[in-house]
């Protein structure tokens, strides 16, 4: 049976728009040293928006406007239903093409065929990383200095474009890790974006460490090393790719607007997206342990 304690320490977090799915979970909480935290959709709002478009050829812009939001309209990918919105907006004659072999790649990108021709549209190491790097006179790297995260596109013999879009940082994510530091957890961000993108988000929310470029089952490698090193490990993220770690994790959280497979796998969701709600669960759980 359930403790009065557990009990009011779960009632407690609901009102404050803390779900704990069972006692177990606010009593594991308060050992937490160090937490990890998703990039996009976590740190930030996840609502990434086109800032730059650079096709290899003026001439050829409508053409590839109008193969990548033919192939991105079959993706579900955030950043996809960004760059489709731009494309729309960018050009006013989008011809229509038929999308056949659609693949999704997790944490890489998309490839597809449109008129028997191979397209990909993803990160750098999805299309070459060599290649992407000296895209337009190394573009890319400036892009990706002032945050923004890069998608290029590519047919079979090179890459013709490349798109960077920017997300804003969450108002409270500044704020919520600098009163976990305080507490002594250490906290890292993980993402399946690149190293110059990751390292700028980073600085701006001010965690202590970053990881970038991995896919999802690298996420659940580096939770599992920072299991070793410290001990307790909590990881909060909102996507699919996210839930492999959250289930690794010693505590997951989800954000509430996230995906369903990772409000499934959590153990704590956040209701309102709210981050500052981190340390408030900690401190349920704190008190909770204290009682008990
Ligand atoms: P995060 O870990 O930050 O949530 P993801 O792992 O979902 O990011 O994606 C990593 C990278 O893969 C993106 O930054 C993007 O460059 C590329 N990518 C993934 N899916 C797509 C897509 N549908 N269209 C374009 N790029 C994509
Ligand atoms: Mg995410």
């Amino acid at each position: 049976s359930i403790m009065p304690a557990t009990l009011s320490a779960i009632s407690n977090g609901a009102r404050q728009g803390i779900l704990f799915k069972g006692g177990v979970h606010v009593e594991n909480l308060s050992n937490t040293h160090a937490i990890a935290f998703d990039k996009t959709g976590t740190l930030t709002n996840g609502k990434p928006i086109v800032t730059d478009f650079i096709p290899s050829s003026i001439d050829e812009e409508d053409y590839l406007l109008s193969i990548i939001s033919a192939i991105e309209n079959e993706s579900n990918h955030p950043l996809a239903q960004a760059i489709v919105n731009f494309c729309r907006e960018r050009s006013s004659a989008l011809s229509a093409h038929e999308v056949t072999d659609m693949q999704n790649y997790s944490g890489s990108g998309v490839q597809a065929k449109i008129d028997n021709k191979i397209w990909k549209i993803g990160k750098a190491t999805f299309v070459g990383e060599v290649a992407a790097h000296q895209f337009n006179n190394g573009v890319a790297k400036k892009l990706a200095d002032q945050s923004k995260t890069l998608v290029f596109i590519a047919n079979e013999d090179e890459i013709v474009a490349v798109i960077a879009l920017k997300d804003s940082i969450r108002e409270d994510s500044k704020k919520a890790i600098n009163l976990l530091k305080k507490s002594g957890i250490h906290t890292v961000m993980i993402t399946g974006d690149n190293e110059a993108t990751a390292k700028s988000i980073a600085a701006e929310a001010g965690v202590d460490q970053f990881i970038a470029n991995c896919l999802p089952e690298d996420k659940v490698t580096h939770i599992k090393e920072l299991r070793t090193k410290f001990g307790h490990v909590t990881m909060i993220g909102d996507g699919i790719n996210d839930a492999p770690a959250l289930a690794t994790a010693n505590v997951g959280i989800a954000m509430g607007a996230g995906t369903d497979v990772a409000l499934e796998t959590a153990d704590i969701v956040l209701m309102k997206n709210d981050l500052s709600k981190i340390a408030r669960a900690i401190h349920i759980s704190k008190r909770m342990n204290k009682i008990v």
